[in-house]
């Protein structure tokens, strides 16, 4: 343990930030982080005065990192916020988190809104699964998930009013994301990982005000802070290539500190141009008449439900 004293004050500091050199007291540790969430907000326009924020809340400590963050500012930026949780329907794992994340909010004084898979797609998350295996879908537990969970939020956020609808993607989270995204030859996808927010038709904003934010200091927020959260995996996590890709760049970061806030800023600027030059094509599902961008005109919420019942593709 470091007894070398806070770098901005006389406290007794309890966090070395290796990129920065700075020696940092638990409240300017704090504060730090929420500055950096508060910076990116504005540059990239993410929140205006005014706005009904939906927060997504899973009970993992990245999402209620995010609320405890948000929560603060909240009042003073005249934003209402709304947690909000997917409830997938998976035995044991799902109960726990939906506690914490209910009692968290509620400590904080922040409405909050559960979504079962069941009520919006008719199964729970483990019997689309049994589906998968029965019709013998190549789709790995993670990607059928996150199908229906993005379209989840999407709804609950319309359900809860909100106009925004704010993740918990971490900086870790955006590298992953693009090294994966390299490696399909995705190079579309990386337009959309720049952070402003795209306008869709029905109005909804969607914001990642933690991609500036390391993995490893949110956990360390989330520990100081007193913020409980659920540490258990998901039981069908299943994430192959991701989990090698943070262990790469876990390494590379341990011996070159600071490589990853580096990599993040080539990746905003490439995502930046990507973006300028990026044709958004406003098609409606013909299923679901939901806005999509894929040619097909079948969004990939409605494809999957498809496949899951017919077994094609
Ligand atoms: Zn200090
Ligand atoms: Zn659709």
């Amino acid at each position: 343990m470091s007894t070398r004293s806070c770098t901005y004050c006389n406290a007794e500091s309890v966090y070395h930030r290796r990129y920065s050199g700075e020696y940092l007291c638990s409240r300017c540790f704090t504060r730090s982080v929420q500055r950096k969430v508060a910076r990116t907000i504005s540059r990239y326009s993410m929140i205006k005065h005014g706005d009904r924020v939906a927060v997504a809340v899973s009970g993992g400590k990245d999402s209620l990192t995010l609320l405890h963050i948000l929560s603060k500012s909240a009042k003073r930026h005249g934003n209402e916020l709304v947690a909000i949780t997917i409830d997938e329907g998976i035995t044991g794992y799902r109960d726990e988190s939906l506690r914490i994340a209910r009692e968290f909010a509620s400590m904080l004084g922040i409405e909050h809104i559960t979504i079962p898979y069941k009520e919006l797609f008719g199964n729970t998350l483990e019997e689309v699964l049994k589906a998968r295996d029965e019709k013998a879908l190549r789709m790995s537990s993670c990607s059928i998930c996150g199908t229906f969970r993005r379209r989840a939020m999407d709804t609950a956020a319309k359900v809860a009013d909100a106009n925004v609808l704010a993740t918990a993607h971490n900086l870790d989270d955006m590298l992953q994301t693009f090294i994966i995204n390299i490696s399909a030859g995705d190079v579309e996808r990386i337009a959309w990982m720049y952070p402003e927010p795209v306008e869709y038709a029905d109005g909804l904003r969607k914001i990642k005000p933690l991609l500036e934010v390391y993995e490893h200091e949110i956990a360390f927020y989330a520990l100081i802070n007193d913020i409980p959260f659920q540490s258990e995996q998901c039981p069908y996590m299943n994430e192959g290539i991701r989990s090698s890709i943070r262990e790469f760049l876990n390494t590379l970061e341990q011996r070159h500190a600071g490589i990853k806030y580096n990599m993040l800023n080539s990746i905003l600027k490439v995502s930046k141009v990507l973006r300028d030059n990026m044709e958004f094509k406003r098609n409606r599902c013909s299923i679901c008449s939901r806005e999509c961008s894929n040619d097909d005109g079948i969004c990939s919420s409605c494809m999957l439900v498809i496949r899951l019942d017919d077994g094609s593709k």
